[in-house]
């Protein structure tokens, strides 16, 4: 990108809201994932006016525009592969309306989602989508990757909480979709294209979100389980009850013990673990709590321990957030990394997926921590790499791709709620292999320069093992990069 364009940008934000400076450029170059690249431009745009601006300059010069919120996606989304404009939205937080009588609020993209529900408590209302990266994630990342939790089975995942969006589109012109009612069948519904669209086809500068009652009371249990496969068993049998949780958490023996170790949790040592939450009315939620450590027992669980202690039910949660730094801390040589982390199988099929995945683990050689959201058959695994070693990455990447078969066998998909950009493209590339023309279509469509986040998802091509953030392959970029860069 050339001075004057970086000089413009300058110009549009105003003083303080533009940097190229090299320690801001490395920082940006970062998110949640394994990958890498320094942008050339870091701007904090403060209005949807300057966002259109900086847009069509970019568009003009033919210049990558990457929206950003808070960088906690775990594939490379807001990494920037092919350099250009990091559009840091954070600083566009303003709750701007809420309408509790009419079931909806205002919101700018940088608005963190733990600080949006603070506010919705305090008129009984909630988001509930509870992604794991609450206190950090914004709402304009959650829409973007469409982002969903451990209540998914219960209340939906963000595109349910989308009623209408404001968009600048890639050549600069801002559109407004949807309606400020709950109901709205008034042609194309553009928010939900925009929904899970990762920042690749335009930049969301507002949304208008549908609300929810907070339930007035939860409990939860912890099931202990000596076999990984019966405790999945036990996730579909308590959902064919019928019976709807608010939250089912799995965690097998790996992550159990990286949490007890790291975090002092205490929970059971075992092979796995089903963390079961059912939330409403109080009577009902002591009812639905006993049907539940019922089923727990007749599918082989050997204790549960049930609570509506809400410290008690915070530890467990805070012991389940934790699976991630606790993994990294498993072993001294290793790191714990996010490369299959994601599939969702239907439900019943998750004791086939988990016994799977640790078969392929061990066949690699290589130790995977497993657990996740399974009460919708989301499930998440970790694997633990040696970062300086060639072998080590290859293996991961080889035990990936044959996880992610297993996946599709199934009959599930690779990502339930972290997205696409670069980890997981290879593979929803396969799985999508009958619609990626027409997602190429509308990309073409909307942004014929192909200026937003370009060379991720459909367009990315060769090895997932790429711009990593770690030295030994950063000394070797062009041997690991080429495939890519220029796709
Ligand atoms: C510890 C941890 C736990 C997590 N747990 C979950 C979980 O339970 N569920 C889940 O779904 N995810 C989870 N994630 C992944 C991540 O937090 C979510 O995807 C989150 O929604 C990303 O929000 P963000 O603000 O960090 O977005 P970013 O990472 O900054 O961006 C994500 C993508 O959205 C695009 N984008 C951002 N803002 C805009 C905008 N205004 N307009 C257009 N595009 C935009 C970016 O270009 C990028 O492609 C977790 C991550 C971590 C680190």
């Amino acid at each position: 990108m050339n001075k004057e364009v970086a000089e413009e940008i300058g110009r549009i934000v105003g003083k303080g809201r533009c940097s190229t400076d090299i320690a801001d450029l490395y920082v940006y170059g970062f998110d949640a994932s394994i990958h890498h690249k320094t942008p050339d431009v870091v701007v904090r745009p403060s209005t949807v006016e300057q966002i259109s601006e900086i847009v069509k300059l970019a568009n003009r010069t033919l210049t990558p525009v990457i929206p950003r919120g808070a960088g906690t996606a775990m594939c490379g989304h807001s990494v920037p592969v092919r350099g250009g404009i990091i559009l840091d939205l954070t600083g566009m937080n303003k709750i701007k309306q809420m309408r509790v009588e009419d079931l909806y609020c205002v919101v700018e993209p940088g608005v963190i989602y733990d600080a949006l529900n603070a506010e919705l408590e305090k008129h009984g209302f909630w988001f509930p989508t509870t992604p794991g990266s609450a206190e950090a994630c914004t709402i304009g990342g959650m829409i973007a990757t469409n982002a969903s939790g451990m209540r998914a089975i219960k209340y939906g995942a963000t595109r349910d909480y989308v009623l209408g969006l404001e968009v600048v589109l890639p050549t600069g012109e801002v559109i407004h979709t949807g309606t400020r009612t709950l109901k709205n069948a008034s042609g194309y519904q553009l928010d939900r294209l925009m929904v899970g669209a990762e920042g690749t086809l335009g930049i969301i500068t507002e949304a208008i979100l549908r609300l929810a009652v907070k339930p007035k009371a939860s409990a939860m249990t912890v099931a202990a389980f000596n076999s990984l496969v019966e405790a999945g068993k036990c996730v579909s049998n308590i959902i064919a009850k019928p019976l709807l949780p608010s939250a089912i958490e799995l965690m097998d023996s790996v992550t159990i013990k990286a949490v007890n170790k790291c975090m002092n949790a205490g929970l059971p040592d075992c092979e796995a673990i089903c963390m079961i939450e059912v939330d409403g009315h109080p009577a009902s939620v002591e009812e639905e709590m006993c049907t539940v450590e019922d089923i727990c027992r007749k599918s082989g669980s050997i204790s549960t321990q049930a609570s509506s202690d809400k410290k008690k039910i915070s530890e467990w949660t805070q012991a389940r957030k934790a699976i991630m730094p606790s993994l990294s801390r498993y072993g001294e040589k290793f790191v714990s990394v996010a490369l299959a982390d994601d599939m969702s199988v239907p439900i019943s099929r998750i004791p086939e997926a988990v016994e799977a995945f640790h078969k392929i683990a061990e066949e690699n050689g290589v130790i995977v921590g497993t657990y996740g959201h399974s009460a919708d058959g989301n499930l998440h695994t970790k694997m633990l790499v040696e970062p300086y070693s060639d072998e080590s990455w290859k293996a991961g990447e080889r035990a990936v791709g044959q996880i992610y078969d297993k996946v599709l066998e199934l009959g599930g998909t690779v990502t339930g709620e972290h997205g696409v950009s670069i980890t997981k493209a290879p593979y929803m590339q396969k799985e999508r292999h009958d619609s990626l023309g027409t997602m190429r279509a509308i990309k073409k469509a909307l942004d014929p320069n192909d200026i937003m986040n370009p060379g991720k998802m459909f367009d990315w091509q060769g090895s997932i093992i790429s711009h990593l953030r770690y030295p030994a392959f950063l000394d070797q970029p062009c041997e690991r990069n080429d495939s890519c860069e220029g796709s």
